[in-house]
């Protein structure tokens, strides 16, 4: 999509700094990190939000959810914890509406997320 951040990123035309691209799914650095990892992980293929990949069906999701755990891994995070969040819908907080994942870790986190 022309108009989409996350696309722009993915083509090379914004800026981000990059940690991870595995096969269809790209991992950046928030821009504004709520921990010491803070990595974002899309498909490259623009999808709004995690309701529409799960309706792709064709197992992107999993692509996805693998190269979370593979983020995790690499910034040492994997065996201390870590947090996934999809935020999915204004009403969830999501501001970029093309589906990414939140991988979070490096310090204790609290439940439940506010
Ligand atoms: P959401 O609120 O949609 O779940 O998450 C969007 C995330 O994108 C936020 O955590 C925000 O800090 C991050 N973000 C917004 N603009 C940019 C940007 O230009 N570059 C990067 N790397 N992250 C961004």
């Amino acid at each position: 999509m022309s108009d989409c951040l996350f696309c722009k990123i993915v083509a090379k035309e914004v800026p981000a700094d990059i940690v991870l691209e595995a096969g269809r799914a790209l991992a950046f650095r928030d821009i504004n990190p709520q921990a010491p990892t803070h990595v974002l992980v899309v498909p490259k293929a623009h999808h709004e939000n995690a309701a529409a990949l799960a309706a792709a069906d064709d197992g992107l999701a999993d692509d996805l959810l693998k190269a979370c755990h593979a983020v995790a891994v690499q910034e040492g995070v994997a065996d201390t914890g870590y947090r996934v969040v999809l935020n999915t819908g204004p009403g969830a907080g999501q501001t970029v509406f093309h589906v990414h994942a939140h991988v979070i870790g490096g310090r204790s986190l609290t439940w439940p997320p506010g």
